[in-house]
């Protein structure tokens, strides 16, 4: 799977290296292997001076866990280092990450352009929150729409946000072309690469400027754990977009320096960090932050299995007659393959959708029926998960929004998990059976509802279930 390079070629250490080394903290009191939990609200300056220098940021060092501690710190130099960013902020969950990186660069009075098909938290962020903030949202209805993104760029407009790859059907992002949407507009694109993660992609070397991530989901990966993370690229020029005066202008908390004389290209992650994640205060508990570096050191065995997993239930479903549709972008069939190639060259994730045939009643009984699957609204797990968008995350929509993403009554997502394929399929072909017989349950008992004569009911059932069960042969 991967090729030795000769020591002379590589500039850098491979990423299963770095997802187990990169950013661990030495215990210097004890020698612990670990990265040891520190759960301490804040630090002992060893005299005035310290403390002092430490709150003027002239001496290196922590103060304050809300502020910084050395937990938090080695799980953020662990993530900067594998999506090869200059630096990343850890926060408390995955909103508090998309928060912080949008509230570091939009202002009261600014514009984002947001693809329609993000995370639903996410949109509900940006139209409840964000819009009551004076920060207006426009969003793009399909991703792949270049001239779209373009054509909702507007003077005002100082950040795009886009998802690496959407749930639950898998639309892709074009990081690249959007990317040059962003930069000839002079903003940033902001990606939230949580269904991706940095072993499948490194948006920032595609050409975006910030990487948002759930670490709730694949980092992390037991589900034990929320927290969330915000990847700088440092690379974005602040000073010459001239767009951003939070950043250029002279800074209370600086005694009049900006961010940009101060931080230079990292004036963003600074700001991000002490001005924004820092004061709003949604600090990630150290005792999570341990447990979420736990999670990544085996980040890359556990996404090759989930996505080799992924593809075999895509292509499995795709076969079989009670399926209408898979919406998978590891799949020929899925509108965004080609992108998805070139951007996603290892893998599409493993969250997946399908459309049952026979709607929500067939779906209702896909989900009461499977066994090994749990019922959750999680992703990324090592556990296989099963949600139906339309009567959870995506309820509060109304029937033409959900019509317009796409997400119908007989849609089902899954996040494959990591266990043996044979015991995923051996799950899903008795819930699809059991899929199949709601349907056409339900379609008896709508034809006999247009009939004038009733049939005594227990006739209906023994014909429904006879037809149940010859479609059930049919496969
Ligand atoms: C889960 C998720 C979030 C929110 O993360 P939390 O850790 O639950 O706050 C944001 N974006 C995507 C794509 C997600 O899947």
């Amino acid at each position: 799977m991967t090729t030795p390079t000769s020591p002379a070629t590589r500039d850098r250490r491979g990423f299963t290296t770095e997802q187990v080394h990169a950013g661990h903290l030495a215990d210097v009191g004890h020698a612990a292997r670990i990265t040891p939990i520190h759960l301490s609200a804040g630090f002992l300056f060893e005299d005035f001076a310290q403390a002092r220098d430490r709150f003027a940021g002239d001496e290196e060092g922590y103060t304050y866990t809300r502020i910084g501690n050395p937990t938090i710190s080695a799980l953020e130099r662990k993530l900067a280092a594998l999506e090869h960013g200059a630096e990343a902020i850890a926060v408390s969950t995955g909103q508090a990450a998309l928060s912080v990186a949008l509230l570091g660069l939009l202002s009261a009075g600014d514009h984002l352009v947001a693809a329609r098909t993000i995370y639903e938290g996410s949109r509900g962020l940006f139209r409840d929150n964000f819009e009551r903030l004076g920060i207006t949202v426009d969003f793009v209805d399909d991703v792949a729409d270049i001239d779209a993104w373009r054509r909702a760029v507007r003077p005002e407009t100082r950040a795009l946000f886009g998802e690496s790859i959407a749930n639950p059907r898998n639309e892709v992002l074009d990081i690249p072309a959007v990317a040059g949407v962003a930069h000839a507009a002079g903003v940033p694109l902001v990606v939230d690469s949580t269904l991706a993660t940095p072993y499948l992609q490194r948006p920032l070397e595609l050409g975006a400027d910030v990487v948002v991530h759930s670490a709730s989901k694949f980092l992390a990966g037991h589900g034990a754990a929320l927290g969330g993370v915000v990847v700088d690229g440092g690379r974005f020029d602040w000073a010459a977009s001239g767009r951003f005066p939070h950043l250029t202008a002279p800074a209370p908390s600086l005694h009049g320096r900006s961010f940009v004389e101060r931080h230079g290209h990292r004036a963003y992650a600074a700001f991000a960090r002490d001005v924004v994640a820092a004061r709003f205060g949604p600090t990630l508990s150290p005792f999570a932050a341990f447990l979420l570096q736990q999670g990544v050191e085996t980040l890359s065995l556990r996404v090759e299995r989930h996505t080799a997993n992924a593809l075999g239930v895509a292509r499995w479903l795709a076969g079989h007659p009670a399926v209408e549709r898979v919406d998978y972008a590891g799949l020929e069939s899925h509108p965004h393959r080609e992108v998805a190639a070139r951007v996603l060259p290892r893998g599409a994730g493993s969250v997946l959708a399908f459309t049952v045939r026979g709607g929500e009643p067939a779906a209702a009984a896909f989900v009461d029926a499977v066994r090994l699957f749990s019922r959750m609204s999680h992703l990324g797990d090592v556990r296989s998960l099963v949600l139906h968008p339309a009567s959870t995350s995506h309820g509060q929509l109304t029937e033409t929004e959900r019509a317009a993403m796409g997400v119908g009554g007989g849609l089902l997502r899954l996040s494959i998990g990591i266990e043996d394929l044979d015991d995923l399929i051996a799950d899903l072909e008795p819930a699809l059976a059991a899929a199949t017989a709601a349907a056409t349950a339900a379609a008896r008992s709508q034809a006999v509802d247009a009939t004038p004569v009733v049939p005594p009911v227990h006739h209906e059932r023994t014909h429904a279930h006879r037809l149940a069960a010859a479609a059930l042969g049919a496969h």
